[in-house]
């Protein structure tokens, strides 16, 4: 079994103050894979007074020489991609196309994407016979999820290492392996110590305890939105930033003139990563008048999509990434049942013949009304809810019947009409037709999906304070 019990503070690997290890379970088999430690105040505070230390230094070192260790950093994160994809299989269950391929991927795809954006980023300006600059906040405590594990990372290490913040990560305790893998890679790189921390534990132990730290000046969080609010309670004291990125109820709106592809590309979209994505278009809203065909099709979508063993090569899905997550999404699938959904694919239990792991079979919900749980919740699995509309005013109406507002989705070929929903719905991002959103694009939501900007220059400004300074005008 792997032992990854040391944190990674100052440049070093070092033991934790108090022995509290913790198993990782591999959710494809549910047996232990490694054995990690959960820090505890002393680690948490050793790791922001590293940070704290380096911060000075990093922050006036020349944005050339913070660009030139993110590019090594890309180039050592290259060259280690079977380890990074085989970190994220073991701790998440992606199957290991999915983990070295999007999963890896993400992460080159974010720095790339704030490499560009720093060409045009301006850390100081002027605004009449003002100087504006824009400084890096100080130390950042990033608290991330399992779902998508690298690239959350990146899209906060890179930016916050690009303009001069130093750092604590806390990983997600379910999924700690690839950052683990990423502290080693950050070591390798020859970051100066204490620029980049990394303190494993759990979210009442180092979690809140960065959150109400003093010395943290920002907290970047990804996860879930009962999270986000103990984090957001927890940092109120030292009046930190508090940037969130969390949960969502995307509803995807296909009109009867929407493309042939849709009602099947939502399915997959639906069902990718085993449902875990915060973005996922799970409540699938359909035209009257093409309602009944958009039923069929999604049900013979999702009994094609394949669950599998995350050792084996193919576009399968994984299981999800734990027991407790079967068993909420096991009890949602109930509910739907129990509140008179039309169940027309998948349901309760393991797909057939597989007995051993948390694998959830692809389900669809037709005739789901917006009083249902299935319709509210954030169910977090391979689980898709498909309700009906009558106008374009009451798919609207039905798409920000939520409190979340992350990504929606339009499907039609009239180009009017895709723009006006676009315009009328709640979310920080809206996808239409299945094209996908450009690099450096920001990433965040509305509502109670949170108030952070991730991704490209909006990402470097996340973490950046703004100075405006008079008197000393520009040349
Ligand atoms: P989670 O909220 O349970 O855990 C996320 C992280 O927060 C973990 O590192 C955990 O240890 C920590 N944490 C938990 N409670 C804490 C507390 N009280 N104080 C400080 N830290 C705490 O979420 P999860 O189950 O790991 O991830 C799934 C959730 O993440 C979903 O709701 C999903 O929608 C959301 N998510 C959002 C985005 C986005 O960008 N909007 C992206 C991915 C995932």
């Amino acid at each position: 079994m792997i032992d990854k019990r040391q944190f990674y503070i100052n440049g070093q690997w070092v033991n934790p103050v108090t022995a509290n290890d913790l198993t990782v379970i591999d959710p494809s088999t549910e047996e232990p894979c490694a054995v990690i430690s959960l820090g505890d105040q002393a680690d948490t505070d050793a790791a922001v007074a590293a940070a704290r230390a380096a911060f000075p230094a990093w922050a006036d070192t020349p944005l050339e020489e913070r660009v030139a260790l993110v590019k090594k950093l890309r180039e050592i994160y290259v060259a280690r991609r079977a380890d990074m994809a085989e970190a994220i299989r073991a701790e998440m269950g992606a199957p290991l196309d999915l983990a070295s391929n999007n999963q890896w991927g993400a992460g080159v795809w974010h720095l790339d994407g704030f490499l560009e954006a720093l060409e045009n980023f301006e850390f100081e300006y002027a605004m009449g016979a003002d100087r504006m600059r824009k400084e890096p906040i100080g130390v950042c405590g990033m608290i991330t999820p399992w779902n998508w594990p690298m690239n959350q990372v990146f899209l906060k290490a890179i930016p916050a290492l690009l303009v001069g913040c130093t750092m604590v990560l806390k990983p997600s305790e379910i999924a700690p392996l690839s950052s683990i893998v990423f502290a080693e890679m950050m070591d390798e790189a020859g970051f100066p110590a204490g620029v980049f921390n990394m303190v494993n534990g759990d979210g009442v132990g180092v979690g809140s305890q960065l959150s109400s730290h003093p010395d943290v000046d920002m907290i970047s969080f990804t996860g879930s939105t009962r999270a986000g609010i103990a984090i957001s309670k927890a940092a109120a004291d030292t009046l930190k930033r508090v940037s969130l990125e969390l949960g969502g109820k995307g509803a995807n709106i296909i009109f009867a003139d929407a493309d042939e592809k849709a009602v099947k590309r939502g399915v997959i979209h639906c069902m990718q990563n085993s449902g875990q994505s915060c973005n996922a278009p799970t409540r699938m809203m359909v035209e009257s008048s093409a309602y009944a065909a958009a039923v069929e099709q999604a049900k013979a979508a999702a009994e094609a999509v394949q669950v599998g063993a995350t050792t084996e090569s193919g576009r399968h899905i994984g299981p999800v990434v734990s027991e407790v997550q079967f068993n909420k999404i096991q009890g949602l699938i109930e509910i739907g049942i129990k509140e008179g959904a039309t169940l027309v694919a998948g349901g309760l239990g393991r797909p057939e013949g597989m007995n051993k792991g948390y694998y959830v079979r692809p389900t669809v919900f037709a005739d789901v009304t917006p009083d249902m749980t299935i319709y509210r919740e954030e169910i977090f699995g391979p689980v898709l809810a498909i309700s009906p509309f009558d106008s374009e005013a009451q798919a609207v109406q039905m798409a920000n019947d939520t409190v979340y507002g992350l990504t929606n989705y339009i499907q039609t070929q009239d180009d009017d009409k895709r723009l006006r929903v676009a315009r009328q719905v709640r979310s920080g991002m809206v996808e239409t037709n299945g094209v996908g959103r450009v690099n450096g694009s920001p990433f965040g939501g509305y509502g109670q999906s949170g108030n952070g900007r991730e991704g490209g220059g909006w990402g470097l400004e996340e973490f950046c304070e703004t100075k405006a300074i008079s008197g000393v005008p520009m040349a």
